[in-house]
C-alpha cells in the first residue's frame, strides 16, 4: 500500500467522533492515501491527536460514508464549456460528497475514441476534485449505426469499462447484441438509455392525465419498458452485462425484478429526481422540470423508492445534466431536457429514502457508493486498481475516500451557491435535510467546512 501523497509531505488526519454508516461514533485515522485505524471514539486517539503532524477534525454528530460514486453525469467538456467543464462539474461532485463520477459520452466531439476518453480522463486528473471515469460511446458519433472503437477505449489510459449512447437509445437490436458480445472480452457493461424512439417522437411529458391536461405530447411508459425487457433478454442470450440508466416506471422495476430472479447480469439505476418528484410539477409549464425520461406519476415514484430500498434497483445515479439559462428559460417545448444533480443527490436521497424510513445509512452507502463502484468496475473487488478503487469499507487498509455528512440542518437549496456552471436544479428553494461537511479523496480533503478545499 502506498503511503505517499502527491506533493511534498504526507498528510495525516484524525477524524474524531464520526459515525461510520450512521452507527457508533468512531475515530478514523488517515495516513497518506489510506485509512489506517478505525476505533470506537473515546478510546485511544489521544496519542495521535497529541502528535502535531496529525490534523484533527472534530466530526461529532457527523455521519461518515464511503466517498460517493456516480455512474451517470454529463460534464459537457469538450464542446459545451458554457454549460459545464470537467473542473466545474467535478467541483460540484466533490461538494455533493462524490469521489468518483462517470462522465457520459455525449460531448462535442463525442467520446467515441481512445483520444477523446483520454482527454476527459486527463482533465479530471488535472482538476483533482474527484476521479473521472469516462463512459465510451457504444456507437460512432452516437449515430446508432456502427459500433465505436470499444476495444481501443477499454485499452486506453482511461480504461473505459462502461459504454453508453446516453441521450440516445441503442435502438437497433443487432447493434445492441454485438455491443454486449464485444464488451464481454474485458468485463465491460453496456449502459442503456431505454427509450424506443418510434414511441417517443416529439414527446414532452409523461403520457397520462397530465399530458392530456397540458396538451403536450405524451411519453408512454411502454417506450422505456419495451427496451428494458428487450435488453434483459439480449444480455441473457449472449451472457453479457447490461445496466439500465435512469429507470422511471413501475413496469421497468417489475422487468428488472424478473430478470434478476433469472440470475442474469442486469443492473439498474434511478435518479434522485425520479425518487422525489412527479409529473404534476409540469402543470406550471416551468421547463426546469423537463427531463428525459420524464417525471412520472406518484405510483411510479413509490415503486422506484421501494425497488431501491429492496435492492432491485442497484444504485442512485444523478444524470447531472447542466444547461445554460437560455436553454431552460424558454417555453416548455423548446427547452432542453435535463437537471443538475451532483450537489443535491445525497440530500434528496436523505429526504426520499432515509427520512421516510425506507433505508438506513448502511443502505445509502451501498446504493450510492458500493454498488455503483462495482458496476463501474472500480469497486472494492476490482483487480489491479489498488488505491484507485472506490466503494470500499471504512476500514484499515482501504483507500481513504470518505464523506462527512451532517444530517441535522434543514435548508433551502440555493442554486446560486452551486459550483456547477449551470443553475437548472428542480430543487431550487426546496427545503432539504443535510449538508456535506467534508469529502476526502485518497486522504486529501477536496471539501472541508462545506466548501471546496484550496
Ligand atoms: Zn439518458
Amino acid at each position: 500500500m502506498s503511503m505517499v501523497t502527491q506533493g511534498t509531505e504526507r498528510s495525516r488526519w484524525l477524524i474524531k467522533g464520526a459515525r461510520p454508516l450512521g452507527g457508533t461514533p468512531a475515530n478514523i485515522l488517515i495516513d497518506g492515501t489510506a485509512i489506517v485505524v478505525v476505533e470506537p471514539a473515546g478510546r485511544g486517539g489521544a496519542g495521535q491527536a497529541a502528535d502535531r503532524s496529525v490534523t484533527v477534525v472534530d466530526a461529532d454528530g457527523l455521519i461518515a460514508l464511503p466517498g460517493l460514486v456516480d455512474l451517470h453525469a454529463h460534464l459537457r467538456e469538450p464542446g459545451r464549456e458554457d454549460a459545464e467543464t470537467v473542473a466545474s462539474g467535478t467541483a460540484a461532485a466533490a461538494l455533493g460528497g462524490y469521489t468518483a463520477i462517470h462522465a457520459m459520452a455525449n460531448t462535442e466531439p463525442v467520446a467515441d475514441t481512445a483520444g477523446v476518453v483520454e482527454q476527459i480522463w486527463r482533465l479530471g486528473r488535472e482538476a483533482g476534485n474527484c476521479d473521472v471515469r469516462p463512459v465510451g460511446a457504444v456507437t460512432a458519433g452516437l449515430a446508432g449505426s456502427a459500433l465505436a472503437e470499444l476495444g481501443a477505449m477499454a485499452d486506453s489510459a482511461a480504461r473505459v469499462r462502461v459504454f453508453s449512447d446516453d441521450g440516445h437509445c441503442v435502438a437497433d437490436a443487432t447493434l445492441m447484441r454485438r455491443a454486449l458480445e464485444y464488451v464481454k472480452a474485458f468485463d465491460g457493461v453496456i449502459a442503456q438509455h431505454a427509450q424506443e424512439p418510434r414511441l417517443t417522437a416529439g414527446a414532452q411529458v409523461n403520457e397520462g392525465e397530465i399530458s392530456a391536461r397540458l396538451g403536450l405530447t405524451g411519453w408512454p411508459a411502454v417506450a422505456e419498458e419495451a427496451i428494458v425487457a428487450r435488453d434483459c433478454l439480449l444480455a441473457a442470450h449472449v451472457g453479457s452485462a447490461v445496466h439500465v440508466c435512469h429507470m422511471s416506471t413501475a413496469g421497468s422495476v417489475e422487468i428488472i425484478r424478473w430478470a434478476k430472479s433469472k440470475g442474469w447480469q442486469v443492473t439498474a439505476e434511478v435518479t434522485p429526481h425520479h425518487l422525489l418528484l412527479t409529473d404534476e410539477l409540469a402543470i406550471g409549464y416551468d421547463p426546469v422540470f423537463k427531463v428525459n425520461p420524464p417525471l412520472r406519476t406518484a405510483d411510479d415514484a413509490a415503486a422506484l423508492r421501494a425497488a431501491l430500498a429492496d435492492g432491485t434497483i442497484d444504485c442512485v445515479a444523478t444524470d447531472h445534466a447542466p444547461h445554460p439559462a437560455e436553454s431552460k428559460e424558454t417555453e416548455w417545448s423548446q427547452a432542453s431536457f435535463g437537471m443538475t444533480g451532483l450537489e443535491t443527490a445525497l440530500r434528496v436521497v436523505h429526504e426520499a429514502m432515509v427520512s421516510t424510513g425506507l433505508m438506513g445509512w448502511n443502505e445509502v452507502a451501498d446504493r450510492m457508493s458500493v454498488r455503483p463502484a462495482a458496476i463501474g468496475r472500480i469497486g472494492a473487488l476490482a483487480a489491479g486498481l489498488g488505491e484507485l478503487r472506490h466503494g470500499c469499507e471504512i476500514a484499515p487498509g482501504q483507500p481513504a475516500n470518505l464523506v462527512l455528512y451532517d444530517p441535522e440542518p434543514m435548508t433551502p437549496v440555493d442554486p446560486a451557491a452551486h459550483a456547477s456552471r449551470s443553475r437548472n436544479t428542480p430543487f431550487a428553494g426546496m427545503k432539504l435535510p443535510g449538508q456535506v461537511i467534508a469529502t476526502f479523496l485518497r486522504g486529501r480533503p477536496t471539501v472541508s467546512d462545506g466548501r471546496l478545499a484550496r
